[in-house]
């Protein structure tokens, strides 16, 4: 069985996942890429059985959930409504508020604040691999007007974020966005480290507190500007991305709180950096990405055995 593609437009998302059943035979052929397989007896045919999304193979009567270990695990939603919530965060660029969700579904604010939150769960530093070659780095204050419109204590508060954004030619590659506490050495550095390759060519402002890259293993080129206004001519990436970040914070959400900013900038980069691959995003945000290896007992335990 080839693994499920992925549906290019809505129009096509709708109809292929036009009800829960359709949803219940995706996860199904993505728990099982190669046709079912009994995890106890090893047995090629099952039973679906609807109302709890599980399997049960009808060689020994083991029930095998194609839910257990995605965020649709025991939900009450329809499951129409995570796929296209999925979808819908997954593809739509700008992103999607509680708001927006509420009125596609036609649901309560308050689920679909609920459903957003379990699907950022997904979002949270979910690559391991380092950025690598040439990146960008540069640190920016997200200001009152970004933050903290709700909070009247916050109104004043900036909070200063770091990012990094890999060079590909005249494009970008991967980017990471980073709360720090402040823009020294240290957190500068840190910053760097724990997110780009040694080794890579590091391309900065002329501020000192990137001065050590140089002794940490990386190619760092500090580029000093003439006019410190146009610091978007020498690191045009960056500051692209930060331009995108703040028309989103402030033209999504109407502004974030200081206490979830980190959230929002885990979501920012999530759909950046799978932009050309919606597919992966939207398994990642359902929790199916595990799937992708081979599906084991001890990954399917904990289901309840019948009989
Ligand atoms: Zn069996």
């Amino acid at each position: 069985m080839p693994r499920p593609d992925f549906p290019r437009t809505l129009r096509d998302f709708q109809t292929r996942f036009e009800n829960d059943a359709a949803c219940r035979q995706y996860l199904a052929e993505s728990r099982w890429p190669d046709g079912y397989r009994c995890p106890r007896c090893g047995h090629q045919d099952a039973i679906d059985l609807p109302t709890r999304a599980l399997w049960r193979c009808k060689g020994c009567g083991y029930d095998t959930s194609v839910t257990v270990g995605t965020v649709l695990h025991r939900t009450r939603m329809p499951l129409t409504h995570w796929f296209c919530a999925a979808y819908l965060v997954a593809t739509h660029t700008p992103g999607l508020s509680a708001l927006q969700l509420e009125r596609q579904l036609d649901i309560r604010y308050e689920t679909a604040w609920a459903m957003l939150q379990k699907l950022r769960r997904a979002m949270v530093r979910p690559d391991r691999e380092l950025l690598h070659e040439k990146v960008e780095v540069d640190e920016t204050y997200v200001g009152a007007s970004e933050v903290g419109l709700r909070g009247g204590r916050e109104l004043r508060e900036k909070v200063l974020v770091v990012s990094a954004v890999e060079v590909r030619g005249t494009a970008s590659g991967r980017v990471r966005l980073q709360i720090v506490p402040d823009a020294s050495g240290p957190s500068l550095t840190g910053f760097v480290k724990a997110n780009v390759e040694a080794g890579a060519i590091v391309i900065t402002d002329g501020w000192l507190g990137y001065a050590p890259l140089s002794g940490m293993g990386y190619r760092h080129r500090p580029r000093t500007q003439g006019d410190p206004k146009r610091a978007d001519k020498i690191l045009p990436r960056v500051h692209r991305v930060f331009g995108n970040l703040k028309t989103w914070l402030r033209g999504t959400h109407h502004g974030v709180s200081h206490k979830h900013l980190q959230a929002y900038l885990d979501e920012f980069t999530f759909r950046f950096n799978r932009r050309r691959t919606p597919m992966a995003a939207f398994k990642t945000l359902l929790g199916l990405g595990a799937q992708q290896s081979p599906t084991t007992y001890n990954m399917l335990y904990g289901v309840e055995l019948t009989g």
